[in-house]
């Protein structure tokens, strides 16, 4: 039997030509929406989306990988090791899979979290045509956050003024005031942007284009950074005592939720799943986040810290970029072979209650 922790890539580059292989050995045609840039080694960048089934299947698996680019090796191996391991050869009748392979190309290709316009993609959903949300926790923290240089001395200079706002205020009020989303500093972490970025309108196209014919979806959207080391903890971003919340505890059983404090996660603003309701109106939308842990929120919060550093103050084609990146990736994707498998079992076993669930609906 294959190992699965072999299903994972380490490149942004060979994941990319496994989904595809994988999914023209089992029979589809993989199609590309192709990024304006290119990668670190001049890579292509595309989003590649794969259907299996039924063209006018009426309910429907999605799965997302790479929303926050670096992340997408977990959902990458998730995707290709499910089509190589043929695990959609038996759909039931009226049902497909639609895989949406690195939404955000060009941050997984480059090991960062964010788009190449340093949006989170996760928090561009918002109502751009609104008063954008506000952080003020954030904007007390910026210039802590992101400090002009990046040395030892700054970083444990910045790093004893964060623990005291968490002392002041605690650690989930710190969480927030970082990761909740902000929409003033462009330069900033967790920036939701000021309009659609690529992958936001390329992520809206594909929707619409494709699932036109169906009335039930799962989403599963692939993510790493929060929780314990290799746990998956499905987190469903719809509000507490909706009917999506409900059903969504019914499918996956142990959800947790962005708006009650059960979630690793801090409350959000602008997510996809605003933008996935939209381009999807006219069905039942049942999504979660599957949210991998990988290392100490610190540790990841540090490692954002500097990659921004890297690249609004340094150099990314540098020698200081190699710790920089190494951390970003260790924090991201752990990719050990335990971690990997711990990811696998909890994937097959999450999308299966899915698939489940949408054949018997
Ligand atoms: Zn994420």
């Amino acid at each position: 039997m294959t190992d699965s922790a072999s299903y994972f890539a380490s490149s942004y580059a060979e994941a990319r030509t496994r989904f595809r292989d994988a999914a023209q050995n089992a029979g589809a045609v993989p199609e590309s929406v192709t990024h304006p840039l290119q990668g670190p080694e001049g890579e292509a960048l595309a989003t590649d989306v794969v259907w299996i089934g039924p063209r006018d299947a009426e309910r429907v698996l999605l799965t997302i990988s790479a929303t926050h680019g670096i992340e997408g090796y977990c959902g990458s191996g998730v995707q290709s090791g499910s089509l190589e391991a043929g695990r959609y050869r038996d759909l039931p009748p009226g049902l497909a899979v639609m895989m949406i392979h690195a939404i955000n190309p060009h941050g997984f290709a480059w090991s960062r979290r964010v788009t190449e316009d340093n949006v989170d993609l996760n928090r561009n959903f918002a109502d751009f045509d609104a008063p954008l949300p506000e952080n003020p926790g954030y904007t007390d923290l910026h210039e802590v956050i992101c400090p002009p240089s990046w040395d030892q001395e700054t970083i444990e200079s910045t790093v004893a003024d964060l623990l005291g706002y968490a002392e002041t205020h605690s650690m989930a009020a710190l969480q927030q005031a970082v990761s909740g989303g902000q929409y003033i500093y462009a330069d900033g972490l967790f920036y939701g942007g000021r309009g659609p970025t690529w992958s936001h309108v390329t992520l809206d196209g594909l929707l619409r284009r494709h699932c036109g014919a169906a009335r039930k979806i799962a989403v599963i959207d692939y993510h790493t950074g929060l929780g314990p080391f290799g746990y998956g903890e499905r987190i469903c971003p719809a509000p507490n005592g909706s009917p999506e919340r409900a059903r969504a505890t019914e499918w996956f059983k142990d959800i947790t939720s962005l708006d009650d404090g059960s979630s690793s996660s801090a409350p959000l603003v602008g997510t996809n799943d605003r933008g996935i309701h939209r381009a999807l109106a006219h069905a039942e939308v049942t999504q979660i986040a599957l949210e991998y842990g990988t290392q100490p929120l610190l540790d990841v919060i540090n490692s954002l810290r500097g990659d921004n550093w890297l690249h609004v103050h340094g150099d990314p084609a540098s020698p200081a970029a190699r710790p920089i990146k190494s951390e970003i990736r260790r924090c991201f994707y752990p990719g050990t072979p335990d971690w990997c498998r711990s990811v696998w079992d909890r994937a097959v076993e999450t999308e299966n209650l899915a698939l489940g669930a949408l054949a018997e609906s």
